[in-house]
């Protein structure tokens, strides 16, 4: 477990680009990762966590949040139109809304239950067809529309592709949010959050260099 190191690197990097320190919230990423390693994280006293998967969080996180208090859930991966409802009732935020159809299914949700999720918009900054995210071509209407639902937006996501420079992708992301004056910006992970805290990020979604490398199986 190395959450210690990567909370010296954030505050590191935050000086470096002449930010206030705490300005840059760690999202730990603890898909896949064994209950111990994310136990222990918690036992540091760690609170902010992220999940891929609704059903993977839905096993998990309850019972940890009987035994530990101020535990706060993000959903980072794609979310399934039929899975809307268990996840607004799980997680404190949604940083991959991609689509209207999903945006108008909050907004009814919100409706009824009288409280949303704080959510962000998941731009496909490089414009790869396997990859969830609104294109940012498409970013600015996008934005109005969710806005006109009176949802709680509140920043943009990205996961930049693989094999590119990830520092212009968190640039596109942070003019973007920028124009159309949202503050968060989800952006940066293990091997990237130095470089994302530069270009600006306000939340660094970061797991195998908290958590180690995940298993699959
Ligand atoms: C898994 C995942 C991460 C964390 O990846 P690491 O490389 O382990 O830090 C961040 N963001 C998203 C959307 C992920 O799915």
């Amino acid at each position: 477990m190395s959450l210690q190191d990567v909370q010296d690197r954030i505050a590191k990097a935050e000086a470096a680009a002449g930010r206030a320190p705490g300005s840059v919230r760690l999202v730990a990423v603890s898909k896949v990762q064994p209950a111990e390693r994310v136990e222990a994280v918690l036992k540091a006293g760690h609170r902010l966590f992220g999940e891929n998967r609704v059903q993977e969080a839905q096993d998990r996180w309850p019972p940890f949040r009987e035994q530990f208090d101020g535990i706060e859930l993000v959903l980072i991966g794609p979310l399934q139109t039929n899975k809307v409802k268990p996840a607004v009732e799980l997680f404190d935020g949604i940083h991959s809304v991609d689509r209207p159809k999903l945006a108008r299914k909050l907004a009814d949700l919100a409706q009824e239950r009288g409280a949303c999720p704080e959510l962000m918009i998941q731009v496909n900054t490089g414009a790869e067809p396997q990859k969830a995210g609104i294109l940012p071509d498409e970013a600015d209407a996008f934005i109005a529309e969710v806005r006109s639902m009176d949802l709680p937006l509140t920043g943009l996501m990205c996961i930049p592709p693989v094999e590119e420079t990830p520092s212009l992708h968190f640039a596109l992301l942070a003019k973007i949010a920028e124009q159309n004056g949202l503050a968060e910006l989800s952006m940066g992970m293990s091997g990237d959050f130095e470089q994302a805290i530069a270009f600006g990020a306000t939340q660094v979604r970061v797991g195998s260099a908290v958590f180690g490398e995940r298993a699959y199986d």
